[in-house]
């Protein structure tokens, strides 16, 4: 039995295990949750209500999540005089997944991004963002529609990693003296530095998961993001180990964009046929060969990724890229689908998973009432669905659907929509658990 410092889990319920290499998810999981600060605990009350009920209906009784709360940023200030106490981390790698609601970090001085530590510590190497459409929803695009990706971004390296020196310091003058002494560099002396590194393991792994993902949902295409054109040693190296795991790993899966531009290419260059249903090549938009069945892996530079994913939206499916890149990635494309009020996300590693909103913690609307809750709670559809529990997870995500459709909706689409009044964050959880029902 798991012995915390201060926490109790709780009575009933059971952990859920690995067993050879597969997650084993008993009928009544344990399951830990941060409630998070600002908005957190108004976001999670809805929350935890609408994934209680699909439950329930989903499997007539017979499972039932054990909630158990855990402490992490205010409220583990109050109990533990700390913002991310051991028990914390425990607890998330003991009962192996997790949901937390959007912590705050302070900007200047205090302490250091907990998300980015709890993804560190725990080695969640994969964040993984779903961008998808619903209908109803308002979008600044024309098209909103054709936006269906899953973004795999890498979480613990690139510029996040943290090796930074300041600018001043002692230390920074080491390494400026080190490099423009030893490395032929001319860095300006009054320069702050910040390292940028990416590794072979951590860009497979990575890169693993993306395809795997890919294999297994049925995805066309897995699109590896870098500015390699600029930085070759590092993004350009993301690419290129990329393509091996894919070409070493998953040979039967898959086939390169340029394989399959090779397929139908004359000695001209011209393209000689075009197949009903081909693929079509991003170089002058011409169609290459046709991939079958097989996933096709391709790479973009980022900055021309940016312009893709409004031009040519519906060409992008799985999109694995490194941490920064991932980043901007993200909170582009929840924009094109209405916003971070409904985009989620996951930080996966191994096994461990920790469910997360990707928007932060809008202290402004604290205790409001008032924020839109679906970010969170399509968090928890991908928790459903990564526990295997398909059916509630469906049936979530059928209803909240129909609750944009019937445009209930919270302030920040609201304000997007003629003639249509807000209703609250708990409103808002009600009006999807009616249509649950229905
Ligand atoms: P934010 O909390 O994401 O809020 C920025 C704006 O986004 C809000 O003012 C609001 O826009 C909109 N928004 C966010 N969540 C919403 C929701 N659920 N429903 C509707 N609209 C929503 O970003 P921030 O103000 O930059 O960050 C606040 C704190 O959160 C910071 O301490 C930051 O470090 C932290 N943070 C945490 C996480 C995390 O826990 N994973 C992630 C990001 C940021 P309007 O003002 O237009 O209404």
């Amino acid at each position: 039995m798991i012995k915390f410092d201060k926490l109790t889990p709780p009575e009933y319920g059971e952990r859920i295990e690995i067993v050879n290499g597969e997650l084993k998810v008993p009928d009544n999981p344990i399951i830990p949750f941060i409630e998070g600060d600002g908005i957190g605990p108004d976001i999670m009350n809805a929350s935890k209500l609408v994934w209680d009920v699909a439950v329930e209906i989903a499997y007539a009784g017979e499972r039932k999540i054990s909630w158990f709360e855990i402490p992490a940023g205010e409220k583990a200030i109050e109990l533990y005089g700390e913002p991310l106490p051991d028990d914390t981390i425990k607890a998330i790698e003991h009962y192996i997944i997790a949901i937390k609601g959007p912590l705050t970090t302070p900007v200047a001085g205090g302490y250091r991004s907990l998300n980015v530590t709890m993804r560190q510590t725990m080695d969640l190497y994969a964040c993984v963002r779903p961008v998808k459409y619903f209908s109803g929803v308002p979008s600044p695009v024309t098209h909103p529609e054709q936006m269906d990706i899953v973004i795999f971004r890498e979480n613990t390296e690139d510029v996040y990693a943290g090796i930074e020196w300041k600018q001043g310091s002692p230390e920074v003058k080491k390494v400026i003296d080190f490099l423009n002494e030893n490395m032929n560099t001319r860095i300006e002396y009054d320069a702050g530095i910040g390292v940028k590194p990416i590794s072979i393991r951590k860009t497979k792994r990575l890169v693993r998961k993306a395809i795997k993902y890919a294999i297994d949902n049925n995805r066309k295409s897995v699109t590896l993001v870098h500015k390699g054109n600029i930085m070759k040693f590092t993004e350009g190296a993301f690419k290129d180990w990329g393509y091996e795991v894919a070409v070493d790993e998953f040979r039967d899966y898959v086939i390169t964009e340029d394989e399959l531009w090779d397929q139908v290419k004359d000695p001209d260059g011209v393209t000689p046929t075009i197949k009903e249903g081909a693929f079509k090549d991003l170089r002058g938009g011409r169609n290459a060969g046709d991939p079958g069945d097989r996933i096709v892996i391709k790479d973009r530079i980022a900055d021309q990724m940016f312009q893709q994913v409004l031009t040519r939206t519906n060409e992008y499916d799985v999109v694995a890229l490194p941490n920064l890149n991932g980043d901007y990635l993200s909170d582009a494309t929840a924009a094109q689908i209405g916003g971070l009020g409904i985009a989620p996300g996951a930080n996966i590693g191994d096994y461990i998973a920790l469910f997360e909103p990707t928007h932060g913690s809008a202290p402004k609307y604290r205790g409001l009432d008032k924020v839109n809750p679906s970010s969170l709670i399509l968090s928890g559809v991908m928790m459903l669905e990564y526990m295997g529990w398909i059916e509630a997870a469906d049936l979530i995500e059928d209803a909240l659907g129909r609750t944009f459709m019937d445009r209930k909706v919270t302030y920040d689409l609201a304000r997007q929509l003629e003639n249509v009044e807000p209703i609250k964050t708990s409103e808002f959880g009600k009006e999807i658990i009616k249509r649950m029902s229905n």
